[in-house]
């Protein structure tokens, strides 16, 4: 580097070094442009259609609105030919690419020779005949023009595409029609006469077999282009993306290959991706959401060498034929997000849209994103509805099978391996249940109801003398979470588990233990659509109170426990309200039930309801028997509410905390003592069996009934446990309404007896 010492003291002049570097890989910044006023010919039949108020939606006003609205934003170079304009300032315009016909040899690249014959043909049709063929046939007029525009239409696309693969742009926009991804190789329809994006495609191909070997076609025209899946279906080169509207194939075109299933075939097997939305109505989260989740991360993986977008504008707010919500930003982010691929080799090419306004504003705003205008900002809240999270799940499980971006791997009832894979929050609990075992001699209890027991094996555990004469604390909690957000420093991520303290103190504190989890998510295979969804607050409040009065009248009532103490952690409290609600015995003045922990969160306040009049009596009792901590920001806290938190629903504590493990462990101490008052305070009424007698006894099964297969007795190891490697199933039947199974609660079962109550 140069460095020359300037007149004046102490100031030097820095000269740069030349670039060390290629130049840039384009000879020009511009974008190209193409439009014809010569496709605005091919028309509807004035004689055809007398009613100006029933015009066809494939106006040939459209692509002279789009022209329009470009030229008037100032970025259009107003000649075709001349290179004398200012060199500056047409920087800042697209340049006009010439379009011309195609040639009969390009569209049978796609098309069969009787499909490009037939169209030719119509330039010598009467008007008789054209109208004949416009009853006759789907979706499509005819005039004699049709043919000329419609090869200029295709050309317009190879020229634009040329133009960008060549360099001669960085990119382009054709404003063409008729449009063309319904277009298939034998046939026109819907609106479409030649597949002009697709002809382009081969034409690029075969041109430029070196630098332009693999496309993607991104086709987010509202309707399926099944045309273009047609085509390339077993290409392993052209991977076609479409998201469009299917309404279960009810939808233009109606055909059910447009599903998400279809992922192409032989060699193309996995280079078609169809992004089927289940209704009308999406709009800029849904469109943003299936890029960022499938299009994106598929496209990049497979790295193309040119990006072509089959831009149909009638996903746009205010197009009435595809009802959708995409505005012009939104475009203008799609089209963003895909311009760093393929070095930015991208031609935009028109399909269909039909509201003149909509479409000419949604191009122009891709036109200025194509030349580099950052796009507009989108809404705040952009959170795509359930429809479309559950279709984006269900098309990352089938490319999964294609993609090694996409998650989940396809995994479903009908994979082989099925039936030995597990769920991550089960393996979780398994280790969770077998760490008690080790550390507390815990035992998994049996659950036996057809419902349940599929999701609750390991799910309900107990220490090994919760049936004893001695206080019992209930836990009804959630699954262990992982906490997703790794520690910044140590990258590590921790499970949530603070109930865990509690049952570890309890237990040295003379207290027995049922932990029981609550699963999150119902089994795969009752889900149809192999993707399953969080199970939603009432699915989840409807299996925690099943569980709870399931556990309440097969481990709880017909045993010993001097003193019942419920915790229930988030959403299981809903659970044991219910519980208390559906039996006045755990209200009553000869209660085994002592006490009532909750810690809740995002859960609504719930009182205790009875069918008879006594609710007065049963707020009483909840008031002065429980211990509620409510998250800091609850609802319940609202000074604009109204109402002040009321009594029957329990004694409420503002915990300082909002999260449920910070709250668990914020008010521990207050937990622990209240616990041990309650205990200490306890008079036995006869027996007098102390704690310290039990601690020391083996581990022993509760008696079988009779009838019921022994899973095999566990001998005592020296210290007295069981093998806590393996903890034994504690073995009962339970009542079972359906199946009639003696249960240990049936006058005549051992279990009944010393058991004073009922
Ligand atoms: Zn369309």
């Amino acid at each position: 580097m140069d460095i020359i010492p300037a007149t004046s003291a102490r100031v030097e002049v820095r000269v740069p070094p030349p670039p060390r570097f290629k130049p840039l890989p384009y000879p020009s910044s511009r974008t190209g442009l193409v439009y014809d006023d010569r496709m605005r010919f091919h028309a509807e039949d004035e004689n055809i259609n007398i009613n100006p108020d029933d015009i066809h939606p494939e106006d040939p006003r459209r692509i002279y609105a789009i022209f329009h609205e470009i030229r008037e934003a100032g970025l259009v170079r107003e000649s075709v030919d001349s290179d004398d304009e200012d060199a500056v300032s047409s920087d800042n315009k697209c340049w006009r690419i010439h379009t011309r016909h195609a040639t009969k040899a390009e569209i049978c690249l796609i098309h069969t020779p009787e499909h490009y014959l037939f169209v030719e043909a119509l330039q010598n049709k009467t008007p008789l005949e054209l109208q004949a063929l416009y009853r006759e046939m789907d979706s499509i007029y005819f005039n004699n023009s049709t043919f000329d525009s419609a090869l200029l239409a295709a050309g317009g696309a190879i020229e634009a595409c040329r133009a960008v693969v060549m360099g001669h742009v960085r990119n382009a926009i054709a404003i063409i029609r008729p449009p063309g991804h319904h277009a298939e190789s034998t046939e026109p329809s819907g609106f479409c006469i030649f597949n002009n994006v697709p002809i382009a495609a081969r034409v690029c191909q075969n041109d430029f077999p070196e630098t332009c070997r693999k496309i993607i076609i991104l086709d987010w025209d509202v309707h399926h282009g099944n045309g273009i899946q047609h085509a390339f279906y077993d290409d392993p080169n052209v991977l076609y993306i479409s998201l469009h509207v299917f309404k279960g194939g009810s939808f233009y075109p109606g055909n059910p290959d447009a599903d998400l299933t279809y992922c192409g075939e032989g060699p193309g097997l996995g280079r078609n991706v169809n992004i089927p939305w289940d209704d009308h109505g999406m709009g800029d989260a849904e469109y943003i959401y299936a890029f960022q989740q499938v299009v994106i991360p598929i496209v990049s993986e497979f790295d193309p060498d040119l990006v072509i977008i089959s831009a149909g504008f009638d996903a746009a707010e205010g197009d009435a034929l595809g009802g959708c919500e995409v505005t012009p930003a939104g475009y203008a982010h799609m089209t963003h997000m895909l311009m760093r691929i393929a070095q930015g080799k991208m031609a935009v090419c028109l399909e269909g849209g039909y509201n003149l306004r909509s479409i000419s504003r949604s191009a122009l705003a891709v036109t200025r994103t194509l030349m580099l205008q950052p796009p507009d900002r989108l809404a705040v809240d952009l959170n795509p509805n359930e429809s479309a999270v559950r279709t984006v799940e269900q098309v990352k499980r089938a490319q999964s099978n294609f993609w090694k971006c996409m998650y989940p791997k396809h995994i479903g009832p009908a994979t082989p391996a099925f039936s030995s894979t597990t769920r991550l929050h089960e393996v979780l609990r398994k280790f969770q249940s077998l760490n008690m075992a080790q550390e507390y001699c815990m035992t998994p209890l049996q659950i036996i109801r057809d419902d349940l027991r599929e999701t609750f094996e390991h799910n309900v555990v107990a220490t090994r003398n919760f049936m004893d004469r001695r206080p019992l604390l209930v836990i009804f909690h959630d699954p262990p979470n992982l906490t997703l957000s790794p520690d910044p420093v140590t990258g590590k991520t921790e499970l949530h588990n603070m109930w865990l303290d509690y049952v570890g103190w309890a237990i040295k504190n003379g207290f027995e233990v049922i932990d029981v989890n609550v699963p999150k998510v119902e089994p795969i295979v009752d889900d149809d659509g192999e993707y399953v969804h969080a199970d939603t607050y009432e699915e989840r409040a409807d299996k925690t109170k099943q569980l709870a009065s399931y556990i309440w009248e097969n481990y709880i009532e017909p045993h010993e426990a001097t003193q019942v103490f419920f915790l229930g952690i988030g959403s299981a409290y809903i659970g044991l309200i219910d519980l208390l609600s559906n039996n006045e015995a755990c209200t009553d003045d000869n209660s085994v039930v002592e006490g009532v922990i909750a810690f809740i969160a995002d859960t609504s306040l719930q009182s205790i309801k009875r069918a008879t009049d006594d609710s007065i009596a049963v707020a009483d009792w909840y008031y002065t028997h429980s211990k509620l901590f409510v998250q800091n920001n609850h609802l319940c806290w609202d000074p604009n509410r109204g109402r002040k938190p009321r009594k029957k629903w329990g004694k409420l504590i503002r915990s300082e905390h909002t999260a449920i493990d910070d709250m668990l462990a914020q008010h521990k101490e207050e937990v622990q003592q209240y616990l041990l008052e309650k205990k200490e305070a306890y008079v036995d009424p006869g027996d007098d069996t102390s704690v310290e007698e039990n601690i020391q006894q083996p581990l022993r099964s509760p008696p079988l009934p009779t009838g019921f297969r022994s899973p095999g007795s566990v001998p005592p190891t020296k210290n007295g446990h069981g093998d806590a490697r393996m903890p034994p199933m504690a073995f009962f039947t339970v009542p079972n309404s359906r199946t009639g199974t003696l249960s240990p609660t049936a006058p005549g079962s051992p279990l009944r007896q010393g058991f004073g109550r009922g």
